[in-house]
C-alpha cells in the first residue's frame, strides 16, 4: 500500500520534470562541475517550464501544488548527479518564508521573478562564528528612519554567487536576549554595502556555488524586514520541519539512485572468476542490507511526509529522519565504493563524486548531533 497518495497531476508533474532534468540539466553537470557553479539560463529554463516555486498560488506564478511537489522535485534532483541547482533549496525553503511572512507588496514584487527563475533566492544564516548557535549571530540591523542598516558578515551561503534576493538574519544590538533580537531581512542583490567575498571551494558539491557575503552599512528599505520585527528564530524554527522532510527525501532517494546503479553495473562486469562479484554471497548480503535500509528509510519519511501534510507536529521524528536517512545515504555510497574497487574512485564513476557530495548532508540544514540534541531535549532525556 503506497503511503503518498499521488494524484494524476503529481504524476504528469513527475514525468515532464523528469524528462526536462535528463534533457536540460543531467547532460551539463560534467560542464557545472568544472566550472563550480549552474548558469543562471539554467534556473531561468526551470522557471519558464514551470519547475520553480510550483507550491506558490497561480497568482504568484506557481500552481499551489501541495507538499507532495517538493518531495517529488526533490527525487527527481537526486537522479542528477549534479548538486548545482539548489531549486529545492530556493522553491521549498527560502520562497516559503517569502510567501509566508511577506507583505502583499513583497510578495508582489518578488515572488513572480523567483518562479520564472529571473531571482535566484538563498539564506544566509551562518556565520564564521555563529553555525549551530544562531544565539552567537553577530550581524546588526539597526532601525535608521525608512531605513535598515545591516552589518556583518555571512559565510558558506548556497546560491551565494547566483543569488538576487537573500533573507540575511540580523539582530537588534539594543536587545540583550540574543533570540528575541533577531530578525529576517530581504536583500537585493545590487544593493550599496552587500558584496560577495570568495566563492568557496568545498571538498564536494563542487557545482553549487557557496559564497561568502558582506554587509557594510547596507541600507534596505523598513519594508524589507519579514514578518514581525524580533521574530527571526520562531519563523526559522517554524520553517525547519519542512526543510528537514524535503533533506530527508533526497536522502532517501540518492542512496535508491547509488544502489541501484551499483547493482547494475556490478552484475554486468565480470571478475577474475568469470562471474559477477553480485554472485558472491557476502556482496549479495551487504546489497540486501543496502537495499533494506532504503526501504525503512523510504517507508519511514514517506509516513512523516504524510503526518506533515496533515498539519501533525512531526519534529522529534522529523529531526530523526534527517540524522538517519543522510548518515544511510553516506553508508551506502562508501559501501558501494568498496564493491567497485579501484573504479569506483575514477572521477568518470557517478560513486567518486556522490561520495564527495553527500558528506555535507549530515551538517547542513543542522547537523546531525544538533539533531540528536533536539530529539532529547523534545523527549525530555
Ligand atoms: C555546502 C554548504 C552549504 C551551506 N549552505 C548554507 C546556507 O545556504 N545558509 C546558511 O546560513 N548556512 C549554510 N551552511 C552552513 C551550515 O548550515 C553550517 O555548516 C551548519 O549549521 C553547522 O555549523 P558550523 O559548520 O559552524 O559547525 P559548528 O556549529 O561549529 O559545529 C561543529 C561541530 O560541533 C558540533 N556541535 C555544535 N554545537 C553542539 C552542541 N551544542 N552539542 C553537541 N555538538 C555540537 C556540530 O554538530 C559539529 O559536529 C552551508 C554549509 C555548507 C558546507
Amino acid at each position: 500500500m503506497d503511503i503518498l497518495k499521488y494524484t494524476e497531476e503529481h504524476n504528469d508533474f513527475r514525468k515532464r520534470l523528469s524528462e526536462f532534468l535528463a534533457k536540460e540539466i543531467t547532460p551539463y553537470a560534467d560542464q557545472w562541475e568544472k566550472d563550480h557553479i549552474v548558469p543562471k539560463s539554467a534556473w531561468k529554463k526551470m522557471g519558464e517550464a514551470g519547475f520553480l516555486c510550483y507550491c506558490l498560488p497561480k497568482e504568484y506564478g506557481g500552481i499551489g501544488g501541495d507538499f507532495l511537489y517538493p518531495i517529488i522535485a526533490a527525487e527527481e534532483l537526486a537522479k542528477t548527479n549534479q548538486t548545482g541547482l539548489m531549486a529545492s533549496l530556493h522553491s521549498d525553503v527560502v520562497v516559503p518564508y517569502i510567501y509566508t511572512y511577506g507583505t502583499e507588496e513583497i510578495k508582489k514584487k518578488y515572488l513572480p521573478r523567483c518562479a520564472s527563475g529571473d531571482i535566484i533566492t538563498a539564506v544566509a544564516m551562518t556565520e564564521p562564528d555563529a553555525g549551530s548557535d544562531l544565539a552567537a549571530m553577530t550581524t546588526t540591523a539597526v532601525e535608521d528612519g525608512d531605513e535598515i542598516i545591516i552589518n556583518g558578515s555571512k559565510t558558506f551561503i548556497s546560491n551565494g554567487i547566483n543569488t538576487g534576493l537573500v533573507i540575511v538574519a540580523g539582530r537588534d544590538p539594543a536587545i540583550e536576549n540574543p533570540y528575541a533580537g533577531l530578525s529576517l531581512y530581504l536583500v537585493e542583490d545590487g544593493t550599496p554595502g552587500f558584496t560577495r567575498g570568495r566563492h568557496l571551494e568545498k571538498m564536494g558539491m563542487h557545482s553549487q556555488d557557496t559564497a561568502e557575503l558582506f554587509f557594510t552599512n547596507c541600507r534596505i528599505p523598513k519594508a524589507n524586514l519579514l514578518g514581525e520585527k524580533g521574530a527571526g528564530f520562531s519563523m526559522l524554527m517554524a520553517k525547519l520541519q519542512q526543510e528537514r522532510l524535503v533533506c530527508s527525501i533526497g536522502a532517501v532517494a540518492g542512496a535508491q539512485l547509488i544502489v541501484e546503479e551499483a547493482i547494475k553495473v556490478l552484475k554486468e562486469t565480470k571478475y577474475t572468476t568469470g562471474r559477477s562479484l553480485t554472485k558472491t554471497q557476502s556482496v549479495q548480503f551487504g546489497l540486501v542490507e543496502l537495499l533494506t535500509d532504503v526501504k525503512i528509510g523510504r517507508t519511514f519519511v514517506e509516513k512523516l511526509v504524510a503526518e506533515h501534510m496533515e498539519g501533525a507536529n512531526v519534529l522529534t521524528e522529523t529531526v530523526m529522519a534527517k540524522f538517519w536517512t543522510t548518515d544511510m545515504l553516506n553508508r551506502t555510497v562508501s559501501k558501494c565504493l568498496d564493491y567497485f574497487g579501484d573504479d569506483g574512485l575514477s572521477e568518470e564513476n557517478l560513486l567518486a563524486r556522490g561520495f564527495r557530495d553527500v558528506r555535507i548532508m549530515t551538517i547542513f540544514a543542522g547537523t546531525n548531533e544538533i539533531m540528536k540534541m533536539v530529539a532529547a531535549g523534545n523527549l525530555g532525556l
